[in-house]
């Protein structure tokens, strides 16, 4: 049985119900998805987390995500996309993906010296970018792989092996070392926060070589999958479900049941005792600590416990009269002051409002909006408050305001056409998405180690999902689970499934 039904759980589940076994998700929500769950109110789709997608497609993409769904023969309708607005202090520009826009912003605002710096970084990242490609994520588990598998690996890219130790150290290495202009510097600093929660000295490169692998390419593009992050939800539930797997709502596990160290099985909220052969942790890692008898945990690695966590989140969702309004971006990102750092609070919001290349995310002739400052907002200053006092819900107004002033750029007049407001603080997003804190994650930084493997102390306990490798965000998430299912199935009986890939 599978504990939580994120990205990383429903992956593991599909993988694992593909092989024959029979599974369960326990989802202590009344919605599947984990953080990228959708909901609606008055008839607008709003989105919880994930808006940039990609690899979705089937059956030409190499994303672990877009592989799952083929392997579970689910496939998703998806808009490709390539723009962003952007609004930073030094300008306001629409960007697209791909290498030639970006290079003619550079030359543009900062000129040819800043130009040059960007075209010897990319050329120091292009042999990472090239290893990361002869090692797609969806193969074995690096946790598993024999000394056979690594030699044949490292033939494969014997032409950058002396690159691959990069992989492992924080992205600043490489970006201080080419980016000396302070606006490229910022932008890779911007870019690595947003996808692991940290500076780029502490994110992980290969997380990095991969974004900038599919970002900065000629034929680069994003994938906005129709009908929002629910799609993506539906169709690996499909895959799941058509295979025998069974997925319970509203069933909060309480704790994992051991026979000595052997897990046999859980205990739900509502008391109700499930047996399993095996046991994965979807869910973070401190509510995975919490589900351990007390007398069992002491068998966690301490490393464990000293884990620090990434920031918590503002969100605003905003449902608005569309009449009028031309070119409105689909995603915006926008930066207030670069001095303060890229790790302060309220300092950066992005935006992303699905309804303008997906009509059916709202009510004819209105637009749905979602917003957030991405794992920046501080867990301690909400946490002794009890939400819809007047002291709570004056802070959320008066921090969540921090959305108007961007949002007047990208449409000055929001104020007057908003019709539906919704605005949530970490406790919202800890109760809707049952994470730790609110947390985004592990703040493991990659100058110090990778995130946790799979296993854990018990032989019939896994994990998967954010808190485990390769780390946060959909496309390593959906590995994780891969890495899980392999466990559990067996290194033979996953190569086989995974042969059907080309
Ligand atoms: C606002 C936001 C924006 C993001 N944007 C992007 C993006 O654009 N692109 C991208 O790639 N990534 C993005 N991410 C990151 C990405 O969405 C997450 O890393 C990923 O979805 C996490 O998946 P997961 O498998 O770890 O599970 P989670 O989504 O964390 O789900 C775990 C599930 O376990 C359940 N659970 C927990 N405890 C229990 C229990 N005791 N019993 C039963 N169930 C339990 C929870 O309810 C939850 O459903 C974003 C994240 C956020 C928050």
């Amino acid at each position: 049985m599978i504990i939580g039904s994120g990205i990383g759980g429903l992956c593991c589940g599909g993988l694992l119900a593909l092989g024959g076994k029979k599974v369960l998700i326990c989802e202590s929500h009344s919605k599947p998805g984990g953080v990228a769950h959708t909901f609606t109110r008055s008839g607008y789709k709003f989105e919880s987390g994930p808006s940039l997608w990609n690899g979705l497609e089937c059956p030409t993409n190499t994303s672990p995500l877009g592989q799952i769904l083929d392997l579970l023969e689910e496939s998703i309708e998806v808009k490709k996309y390539k723009g962003w607005k952007v609004l930073v202090p030094e300008a306001e520009f629409e960007l697209e993906v791909g290498d030639s826009p970006f290079r003619k912003k550079i030359q543009e605002l900062r000129g040819d010296e800043a130009l040059n710096q960007w075209d010897s970084f990319i050329e120091a990242v292009r042999p990472l970018s090239r290893i990361i490609d002869k090692m797609p994520l969806l193969t074995t588990s690096p946790e598993n792989l024999n000394l056979q598998e690594i030699l044949k690996l490292s033939i494969q890219f014997l032409p950058e092996i002396n690159h691959a130790n990069k992989l492992r150290k924080g992205f600043g290495e490489i970006a201080n070392k080419f980016l000396t202009d302070p606006f490229l510097n910022n932008w890779v600093d911007l870019l690595s926060f947003l996808i692991s929660g940290m500076s780029m000295d502490d994110t992980n490169t290969a997380a990095m070589a991969t974004l900038f692998n599919e970002w900065f390419n000629p034929n680069a593009h994003l994938e906005y999958p129709l009908g929002g992050s629910e799609s993506v939800v539906n169709a690996l539930l499909r895959g799941f479900k058509k295979n025998g797997g069974k997925l319970l709502l509203s069933s909060k596990v309480k704790n994992i049941n051991f026979t000595k160290d052997f897990a046999t099985g859980v205990t739900l909220k509502n008391n109700a005792i499930i047996n399993s052969k095996f046991i994965v942790a979807n869910c973070d890692i401190w509510n995975k600590h919490s589900l351990i008898p007390s007398h069992l945990i002491s068998k966690f690695k301490t490393r464990e416990f000293s884990i620090e966590k990434c920031k918590s989140f503002l969100h605003i969702h905003l449902g608005f009269d569309a009449a009028n309004i031309k070119d409105l971006p689909i995603h915006t990102i926008w930066v207030d002051d670069w001095k303060r750092g890229i790790t302060a609070d309220r300092n950066i919001a992005v935006f992303s409002i699905p309804s303008v290349l997906d009509p059916s995310m709202s009510p004819k002739g209105k637009h749905v909006l979602h917003g957030y400052t991405p794992a920046n907002e501080p867990w301690e200053i909400w946490k002794n408050l009890k939400p819809n006092t007047k002291e709570y819900n004056d802070l959320k107004v008066e921090r969540c305001e921090v959305f108007m002033k961007p949002l007047r750029k990208i449409i000055p007049d929001i104020d007057k056409r908003i019709e539906l407001k919704m605005l949530g603080t970490p406790v919202t997003h800890q109760r809707f998405t049952n994470t730790h804190c609110g947390s985004y994650g592990p703040a493991i930084s990659a100058r110090e180690s990778l995130f946790p493997g799979y296993k854990t102390p018990f032989r019939n306990v896994l994990a998967c999902g954010a808190s485990t490798f390769p780390g946060i965000g959909i496309p390593a998430v959906a590995a994780s689970g891969a890495y899980t299912a392999e466990a559990i199935l067996g290194k033979k009986e996953f190569k086989e499934i995974i042969s059907k890939l080309n």
